[in-house]
């Protein structure tokens, strides 16, 4: 088979109708012919993908992952999924297939089956988004919901959190996700954002009284002191990673990138209400 017959077949082939000795010879062009086969897997990829999101908006997490955990591993630098969807790094036709699909549909929700946020030793607040934002550049926190829309992940964190979630249209923002999960029993939400030209702003967010009164997580004397006197706080860890604290009703916000600290204030400063 040729590589001018072999396209010609493979949308039949992602459909699965090919006799069996055409199969044959197809997945054998496959297997000698890089390029007819990344043609291949792009028409799968984007046939499971739209039928997946047509119907329910969701993507399987074990396609979607696999897809870029492929895609890391034929790059020799380990990076963050992120890094690889959003980055500069739109070199896989599948990757950027992927990622226009999730423009297209506007959002995707990621059904994970093992828990996407790690758990943290440490009962400080300011340690556990210091260490997520870690693990979020590192691809091991994945937000469970990504959009081009900050209203739609609001809405997807808000259906069970017990604390006004607070999810903003950043300038220069190109997408956002969130996540939820628990620390001894208090809820959590995480919301990422892509700032174009800054990387990434990962948000941790509490309920203010568990953050100020509760015992089953805390916060430094320093911080709660700076809270209650200005509504923020502000450290900078030895690498530089800048941390902001605000308080957005009755929910508590821990911010952390590597952004300047004066650029995060004046992007969490000018957002507006949602
Ligand atoms: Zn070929």
């Amino acid at each position: 088979m040729d590589c001018r017959k072999f396209l010609e077949l493979i949308s039949e082939a992602v459909d699965d109708r090919l006799q069996s000795d055409l199969k044959h010879q197809f997945s054998h062009h496959a297997n000698i012919c890089l390029p007819c086969r990344n043609e291949y897997e792009v028409d799968r990829i984007t046939k499971s993908i739209v039928r997946a999101t047509v119907h329910r908006r969701e993507v399987p997490s074990e396609l979607y992952y696999a897809v870029l955990t492929e895609v890391q591993k034929s790059q020799s630098s380990q990076r963050s999924w992120l890094e690889v969807i959003f980055g500069e790094a739109f070199l896989n036709p599948a990757v950027a297939l992927v990622a226009l699909i999730m423009v297209a549909v506007g959002a995707v929700s990621l059904l994970q089956r093992e828990n996407a946020v790690p758990i943290s030793a440490d009962k400080n607040i300011i340690a556990q988004s210091i260490n997520n934002f870690s693990a979020t550049m590192a691809g091991v926190l994945k937000p469970t919901f990504i959009s081009h829309d900050p209203g739609d992940v609001k809405d997807y964190l808000a259906k069970d959190t017990p604390f006004e979630v607070d999810v903003a249209a950043l300038s220069g923002c190109d997408w956002c996700g969130g996540v939820l999960s628990s620390f001894n029993g208090v809820k959590l939400a995480h919301v990422v954002y892509k700032i174009g030209g800054e990387g990434l702003l990962y948000v941790y967010q509490v309920d203010i009284n568990e953050a100020m009164h509760g015992t089953r997580i805390s916060l430094p004397e320093n911080a709660k002191a700076s809270l209650a006197k200005t509504g923020w706080y502000f450290e900078q860890t030895p690498d530089k990673c800048n941390v902001v604290l605000w308080k957005h009703k009755n929910t508590l916000c821990a911010a952390v990138s590597m952004i300047e600290r004066e650029k995060m204030v004046a992007l969490l400063s000018e957002k507006g209400p949602w």
